[in-house]
């Protein structure tokens, strides 16, 4: 027994990762940021010198690395090889190198499949309870876990997007092509900006978090009646 799953997609700057979190801390659920898997194996391949345009280089280093997650909500933790990467993960070169890896179809396949074991609670990290977990990303209502309890797509409109993302610092050219730029190139191998067929759109564009994060525990509350 899993517990319920909330799978949550959607681009860059709809405030997923802060309404994904903030639903399992409330709901006592443990919280899957896959985006960070994605973000490991990019570390993990320019930490190696692994070549992004060798798709079978890239995957085999994802096969093989050591990582761990811890899915606490209120405090979400990522080791590659017993080091503590959750920071570095962040970085923009990061987030400008991490399409290369989510554009790698073999990639997503080998990520897909510890996904799903994360979120059945086969691996280490896994959550211990059984209540459920919160998963957020971009395939994750359709690829991942379409049979998912509750399955919503959060959209905000693009300047808002780009605009939540500039208040965290970096230049106002890193952000837009970190946020813009990055979906488009995410968009060339997953559907993250229409939602398909029982998936809910949440739109946080005139949206506190407070008001996503009531819309998605409402949309949870609606699963289990
Ligand atoms: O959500 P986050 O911005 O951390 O995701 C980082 C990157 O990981 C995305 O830009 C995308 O390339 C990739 N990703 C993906 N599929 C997911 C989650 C993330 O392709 N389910």
């Amino acid at each position: 027994m899993t517990g319920i799953v909330i799978a949550i997609d959607g681009p860059a700057g709809t405030g997923k990762s802060t309404v994904s979190r903030e639903v399992a801390r409330r709901l006592g659920l443990a919280y899957f940021d896959t985006g960070a898997t994605y973000r490991v194996a990019t570390v993990c391949c320019l930490r190696e010198g692994v070549d992004f345009k060798n798709h079978a280089d890239v995957t085999a280093m994802i096969e093989t690395m050591n990582v761990e997650l811890i899915l606490d909500p209120g405090n979400p933790r990522v080791t590659l090889e017993g080091q503590d990467v959750s920071s570095m993960i962040r970085s923009d070169t990061v987030a400008l190198s991490v399409s290369q890896v989510s554009t790698n179809l073999d990639a997503r396949a080998a990520l897909g499949r510890f996904q799903r074991e994360v979120i059945a609670g086969e691996v280490a990290g896994g959550f211990s309870d059984g209540a459920g977990v919160v998963v957020e990303g971009r395939d994750i209502t359709t690829v991942i876990a379409p049979d998912a309890d509750v399955r919503i797509l959060m959209t905000a409109d693009e300047e808002v997007r780009v605009a939540r993302r500039a208040g965290d610092g970096a230049d106002a050219a890193t952000v837009r092509e970190a946020v813009l730029g990055r979906d488009k190139k995410d968009a060339t191998v997953v559907n993250f900006q229409t939602a398909a067929d029982g998936v809910v759109t949440l739109d946080t564009t005139d949206m506190t978090i407070d008001e996503a994060v009531n819309a998605v525990i409402a949309l949870a509350h609606e699963a289990q009646a």
